[in-house]
């Protein structure tokens, strides 16, 4: 089995508009010859803008959430087919500031999940663990329960990633230990080979949480990190571009 091709996903999260647009042709602008696949995930609303303007670089456009059914009264939210119809190719789901802000549980990100493959979208389903979880000795059985319960079965032989973000990484410049990053993305590893037998060796398991150009080098090439996925440090080319050069 191939190892996969390193991910470098940037979340916009809740930040961008037509003015950032710049920002994105400047990452794409800027690639060089990186071995790395490239991705922005904008809010909904630049994603079409963003699609057009990227069109012709080798940067894809991916979302931030989806709604699990194909259509309907769900005021406010947007269908997996809606993201794809406008030019995403990729989503985020089950982010844990949707997991905490939204209620979001493992069986909901699953049938997100579902959603994003009947739209022909590739997921990147994120899970991790809190500081009290950590503190608790709970991080691995937390994260692969997670990954059990999050990943359904329709996954096998599609391509996906999953991403690895300790909560108390996110925004906080806090990181894990190179060797606490590790021994996590090894048991989500093992936990892939066990649902997905070969397949599980073609995933490519992500780090996130406070990913900046200064520790990407040394995350990017610990055992079984296959990309990033990055938030504040992505809005900007400069750092953005300064984490893919590290792949
Ligand atoms: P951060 O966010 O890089 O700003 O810590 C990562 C994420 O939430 O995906």
């Amino acid at each position: 089995m191939t190892a996969p091709t390193p991910l470098i996903a940037g979340n916009w999260k809740m930040n961008g508009d037509s003015a950032s647009l710049g920002e994105a042709l400047a990452t794409a602008a800027g690639l060089g010859s990186t071995k790395a696949r490239v991705a922005i995930c904008p809010s909904a609303t630049l994603v079409s803008r963003m699609s057009d303007a990227l069109k012709a670089t080798n940067v894809q456009v991916g979302g931030q959430d989806c709604r699990a059914e194909l259509s309907g009264a769900y005021t406010g939210d947007v269908a997996a087919e809606q993201l794809a119809d406008a030019g995403a190719e990729l989503v985020i789901l089950g982010h844990s500031e949707r997991r905490a802000g939204y209620g979001e549980t493992n069986a909901l990100v699953a049938a997100k999940t579902q959603a994003a493959l009947r739209a022909g979208l590739e997921p990147i389903v994120c899970v991790g663990e809190t500081l009290d979880e950590r503190k608790a000795g709970k991080a691995l059985e937390i994260v692969t329960g997670q990954v059990r319960g999050s990943l359904p079965a329709e996954l096998a032989g599609q391509a996906f990633s999953v991403a690895y973000e300790p909560v108390w990484a996110i925004g906080t410049g806090l990181t894990p230990s190179t060797e606490e990053i590790v021994e996590v993305h090894r048991a989500i590893r093992a936990t892939l080979n066990e649902i997905f037998g070969a397949h599980g060796a073609t995933v490519a398991i992500l780090y996130g949480g406070s990913v900046k150009p200064a520790n990407a080098a040394e995350i990017l090439h610990a055992d079984e990190v296959g990309g990033a996925l990055v938030g504040g440090a992505s809005l900007k080319a400069a750092d953005f571009l300064g984490i893919i050069a590290a792949v």
